[in-house]
């Protein structure tokens, strides 16, 4: 009954299905679980004489003069009417595109209006408002309406509505489908004893907290009762991948000691704490046959690839066990190609001089190092490095994700590094692990042997790296990386230099000055950055998009009005691939001065000259985000220089950009995103398919800890089978989260 179509319940017109539709509401369920994004209070009702612009009152009146007229330019229907209180003070009402309004209000009507209030000419008006009729409009007495009633609240759901769809239609509708018995048909997922600890209500009263709640605590219970339960179940799901590789075996990694001092010895600095820090859990945890799964944290810059090569050198230097002969091999993913031929380049300088052969594959060529050719890599065929990496010559592959192509095998893969890991897929993070077991497969093929007679060995994984430098908070990375244990690198090499950060505001004269600053960098030999939200110039028709800079025009301009004197690039997504690196290559190359690009430079990328970095229009941008970009520009020993220009017009985002000029590390600003800003600004977010309700309870630590607490409990005493509506949900998420 829950899932059946929303049409088949309700007479619903075109409009209704399509909004429904733009809003995934399909069935009952959907429309339940569709929550209010507020709670109005018609108890705190307002009088005309004290309201202002900007504000959503609740208004009693009556109708004392109504009429539908169509606007002269675009044709639109528009109903005005007078709406008259009891203290006899009027104030105008304004409907768009509703002709029946007049039909429904004639002249007479008494009813409660809601809507916000706007101005036109000097005088205030109300928008669209929402109405109920009412028998009587209440006088004023002294102080409120119900004063004499206990000052009962009043609360009523606001939905987020959408073209076609009122918050008032919602309400209505969830509500016939509340007394028509719909909730009776929903599942208690969440285990008796969890409700009790956590003092949450059950799913049912849940559902009416939301949607009817009499007081605020009670949708407060059920917020946290339905963001506890996400997190829970997304946790459940971890916790059981987890476990499942931690049946695995993985290859022990012992490295010789003097060796690898030897190694950290030749890197010319000394480690950081927190590398060292990571270097040791990393040493630890791959020196074990339980396989590692690791995420490594770190801004932009804070020296992840060292790390990496460490344990790539400790991989590759060590003997698979119970074998004298061979080493074991390392993979390395990047998502790009240009990433990948920085890290090949970084691997050849770090690995190659301890005598570590290093092969690169992507998409379009293969090199290896040390080559006996040249004193560099050498360019070699996909067929050569394939051979190479399936007899254990090649110790180190660094790849695009040509890595996981079919055909690729290794001898015997210890350790898969994967750089920028958010930047994969699920199936591309997981078919890099599966290596040693497509390489079983296809041996089973060749030799028609048949499975249960392969030896337990099989079950061996590699241990993994993986790698991010989105700065995400804590409370989230433990929810949506759950499966993996976390190391945060929250220092930066000593000796790098703050980026001094500027807000421009939107005068030219503001613009001019930040250029001249500019101009003095790029005449001593410095290159430039600058970051446009969209690519090509916006539809003239649509006002608001046009005071966005899109890159092919702001490099035009810059070309022509402001730095005429430099070379200028434009880099952004719709370029074909060869075009996009070699843009790039002119940029390290310093053929070209200023980099006009969107933010498809945002990670990785490493061109030390470049220390100045302009972003336009920075105001839309998380804070996370605004400071990995400026990331770009610390490459070198240079003092860095970054450019917000924003249409700062509210106190708080300029409060937020100041944050940027304080804020230590991403970290910092991470959970300065998720405190303050809406979370759907939040990097990681969109990718992570948290609901905005698990976000907002993802604020608090202590419910993410007791929800991973409680599921990995759960995992690890196998007492799924106990809560049958827990695990037919459980497997339903596990489809969906699997399918991605
Ligand atoms: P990311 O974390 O962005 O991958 P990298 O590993 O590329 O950062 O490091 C950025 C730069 O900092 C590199 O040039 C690297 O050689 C240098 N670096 C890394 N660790 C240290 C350190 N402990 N001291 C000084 N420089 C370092
Ligand atoms: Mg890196």
């Amino acid at each position: 009954m829950l899932d059946k179509p929303l049409s088949t319940i309700f007479r619903l017109t075109d409009k209704h299905k399509k909004a429904l539709a733009r809003l995934s509401i399909l069935t009952a369920r959907d429309l339940l679980y569709y929550f209010p994004v507020r709670y109005g209070d018609y108890s705190k009702l307002s009088y005309i004489k004290d309201v202002s612009k900007g504000e959503t009152p609740i208004l009693y009146a009556e109708v004392t003069k109504i009429q539908a007229k169509k606007a002269w330019k675009t044709k639109m229907t528009m109903t005005e009417a007078t709406l008259q209180e009891a203290s006899g003070d009027t104030i105008r009402a304004v409907w768009y595109s509703q002709p029946y309004i007049s039909k429904m209000l004639p002249v007479g009507t008494q009813a409660r209006f809601v809507g916000t209030i706007n101005e036109r000419g000097g005088s205030l008006y109300l928008a669209n408002p929402e109405f109920d009729l009412v028998a009587e409009i209440p006088v004023e007495k002294s102080g409120d309406l119900f004063a004499d009633d206990k000052q009962e609240l009043m609360l009523y759901p606001v939905y987020r509505e959408t073209r076609g769809l009122t918050s008032k239609w919602i309400y209505h509708k969830v509500k016939k489908l509340i007394a028509d018995g719909y909730l009776n048909e929903l599942d208690e997922t969440l285990p008796k004893d969890l409700l009790q600890k956590y003092n949450l209500p059950s799913v049912t009263s849940a559902i009416v907290y939301m949607h009817a709640p009499k007081k605020v605590s009670d949708a407060d219970a059920a917020r946290k009762r339905f963001a506890f339960e996400e997190v829970f179940m997304i946790q459940l799901v971890k916790q059981e991948q987890k476990a499942l590789y931690e049946q695995s075996g993985a290859f022990m990694v012992n490295p010789d000691k003097a060796l690898l001092k030897k190694f950290t010895d030749s890197l010319g600095f000394e480690l950081t704490g927190g590398q060292k820090e990571a270097v040791d859990h990393i040493l630890k945890d791959i020196g074990s046959d339980i396989p590692m799964s690791r995420l490594l944290e770190g801004d932009v810059g804070s020296g992840k690839t060292v790390v990496a090569a460490l344990a790539a050198y400790a991989t590759a230097t060590t003997k698979p066990k119970g074998q004298s002969f061979g080493k074991l091999q390392v993979g390395y993913m990047a998502p790009t190609e240009i990433l990948a031929k920085q890290i090949f380049t970084d691997f050849v300088e770090l690995l190659g001089q301890h005598g570590i052969t290093v092969g690169l594959i992507t998409g379009k060529d293969c090199f290896k190092y040390p080559s006996k050719t040249s004193d560099g890599p050498t360019k070699i065929s996909k067929a050569q490095l394939k051979k190479w990496v399936a007899n254990g010559e090649v110790q180190v592959l660094v790849g695009t994700h040509a890595l996981i192509s079919k055909g690729v095998f290794f001898e015997n893969l210890g350790l898969v590094i994967i750089d920028e890991q958010h930047r994969f897929g699920k199936k591309q993070r997981a078919a890099l692990r599966a290596k040693p077991q497509e390489k079983k497969r296809q041996e089973q093929k060749k030799t028609k042997i048949e499975k249960k007679g392969l030896s337990d060995n099989s079950e061996i994984l590699p241990h993994l790296l993986s790698m991010t430098a989105t700065p995400i908070p804590r409370t989230l990375a433990l929810t949506i990386y759950g499966d993996l244990d976390l190391t945060v690198l929250d220092e930066m090499p000593p000796g790098r230099k703050k980026v001094e950060t500027t807000l421009v505001e939107p005068s030219i004269e503001a613009r001019e000055a930040a250029y001249e600053k500019i101009r003095l960098e790029l005449q001593s030999g410095r290159q430039l950055y600058v970051i446009c939200p969209r690519i090509f110039e916006a539809d003239p028709k649509k006002q608001k998009s046009l005071l966005v800079k899109s890159a092919v025009a702001e490099a035009e301009r810059l070309s022509k009005e402001v730095f005429p004197e430099y070379q200028i690039g434009v880099l952004h997504s719709k370029l074909k691939k060869d075009e996009k690196v070699s843009v790039m290559q002119d940029f390290a190359d310093h053929k070209i001065d200023i980099l006009v690009s969107t933010t498809v430079v945002e990670v990785g990328v490493n061109v030390p000259n470049a220390t100045n970095i302009i972003i336009e229009g920075s105001e839309r941008y998380g804070l996370s985000q605004l400071h990995q970009l400026r990331g770009r520009v610390i490459r070198s020993t240079f003092q860095p220089y970054c450019y917000l220009f924003a249409d700062v017009k509210s106190e708080t985002t300029a409060q937020r950009l100041d944050a940027l000029t304080t804020a230590k590390n991403g970290f910092e600003l991470a959970e300065y995103d998720l405190q303050f800003r809406g979370t759907g600004e939040m990097l990681g977010n969109k990718q992570s398919g948290v609901s905005d309700l698990a976000m907002e309870a993802i604020k608090n630590i202590k419910l993410v800890e007791a929800a991973r607490t409680e599921a990995s409990t759960i995992i690890k005493k196998s007492l799924l089978s106990k809560h049958p509506a827990l695990t037919r949900r459980f497997k339903r998420l596990k489809e969906t989260m699997y399918l991605e």
